[in-house]
């Protein structure tokens, strides 16, 4: 049967695999050989789904937008992530893995982080479990995010300064990558996206996917349906838009959309549209989409949202544009921000920016009057209400 999950190899189509060096075969192998069998044994799925209830404040609601269905004329269904402990769905993937950490007997965690929303949902999970937690971060971002990084440190996480490159994202990687293959024994580390080497894209994605089964059983209690028409989900690297997605990706009636950065525009050198402007090659152990020069150096992205901010996709959402099975859309800084603050106006809910990229969608593309369409609010905008302030001159 076609799919658009993973293959044994850890491949999508073309996209994915373990591109890695060779000293940090270990962990991956040891990771690969074993994360099935632990997500698959009872006790295990026991707990998690325990803490993703009682913790994490799941099911999360899945909320009719009136207002907002009526202006864009289409039936509209909030998927409300952004309900959940520490606001967003970040949390969902950091308790699956500290799960799995401890069945594999690790005591010490790492984690990169660019704009801090991932380093919080680790070092949270972390403060829960008791287990040391050590976050990368870039030079540039501490000194930007300085919220998140107290949130870091109060949660008892070191926060250490990546100074290399660029001093963002891409070197907080670099050393957390550095940091595992010194510590191969005791060590796990915790990626907050569905991208790196296989099995992380998969793993990630099985995590989240509680977004997905629960979108299942709450549109048949709502519409007397299983799926809806169409998702739409923001995608940084990937990981709100896989759980959305993930048990309808097969499901072709079902239409998937992607929505990415585009910045100040998709052609203006300030932008993170990795599926518009990316080409083939590998980032952080995994072959995908990638903003590059024509040399092969990998981009410094830009939006105004952090957490679009990557300069890859993940292999999943690669194969799901390359194949067509996945509609893209690029959204500029502008187009964003008028959708999340007609979100607050219409609904009374104020989303994350990375979340109004997705809304931005509904502006440029009709739906049918009939059409169910399940829009994943991926995180609220508490963060971001300096960048509200400034935009708006609120
Ligand atoms: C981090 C983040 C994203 C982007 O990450 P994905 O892995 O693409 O989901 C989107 N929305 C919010 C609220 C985030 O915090």
């Amino acid at each position: 049967m076609k799919t658009y999950q993973v293959d044994e190899n850890g491949f999508y189509g073309a996209f994915g695999g373990a591109f890695i060096p060779e000293m940090l075969y270990p962990n991956v192998e040891e990771l690969r050989n074993c994360y099935l069998e632990i997500m698959a044994d009872p006790g295990f799925s026991e707990e998690f789904h325990h803490l993703l209830r009682d913790y994490v404040g799941r099911p999360t609601p899945l909320y009719f937008a009136g207002r907002l269905s009526e202006r864009f004329g289409c039936r509209i269904y909030l998927k409300r992530e952004d309900l959940c402990h520490t606001g967003a769905h970040k949390v969902n993937n950091t308790i699956g893995q500290i799960l799995l950490a401890r069945r594999l007997g690790k005591k010490r965690i790492i984690a990169e982080t660019g704009a801090g929303q991932h380093g919080v949902a680790t070092a949270t999970v972390c403060a829960l479990m008791g287990l040391p937690c050590v976050v990368y971060m870039g030079e540039v971002d501490i000194a930007r995010q300085a919220p998140n990084v107290a949130r870091m440190k109060l949660l008892g996480a070191e926060v250490r300064p990546a100074r290399s490159g660029s001093r963002t994202l891409k070197d907080a990687t670099n050393e957390a990558i550095r940091d595992w293959i010194n510590n191969p024994e005791d060590t796990h580390y915790i990626i907050g996206s569905v991208v790196g080497p296989h099995p992380y894209p998969d793993m990630v994605a099985r995590f989240q996917a509680v977004i997905s089964e629960e979108i299942g059983a709450q549109l048949l209690e709502k519409e007397g349906r299983d799926a809806p028409d169409y998702l739409i989900a923001c995608v940084g690297g990937g990981s709100n838009a896989a759980g959305a997605y993930y048990h309808y990706l097969d499901r072709e009636e079902v239409g998937i959309i992607a929505v990415e950065a585009a910045g100040k525009g998709v052609h203006t050198g300030e932008s993170a549209a990795t599926s518009a402007l990316g080409r083939v090659g590998i980032i952080h152990g995994s072959k995908t989409l990638l903003m590059q020069t024509a040399d092969g150096q990998i981009t410094e992205p830009y939006s105004i949202s952090a957490g679009l901010d990557y300069p890859g996709i993940g292999p999943m959402h690669a194969h799901l544009y390359a194949s067509g099975r996945g509609e893209f859309h690029s959204i500029t800084d502008a187009e964003a921000m008028e959708a999340g603050r007609r979100l607050a106006a219409l609904e009374g809910i104020i989303p994350a920016i990375e979340t109004s990229h997705a809304f931005a969608v509904l502006e440029k593309r009709p739906f049918g009057p009939q059409d169910v369409v399940v829009i994943n609010l991926s995180g609220r905008g508490d963060k971001d209400l300096q960048t509200y302030i400034d935009y708006f001159n609120l």
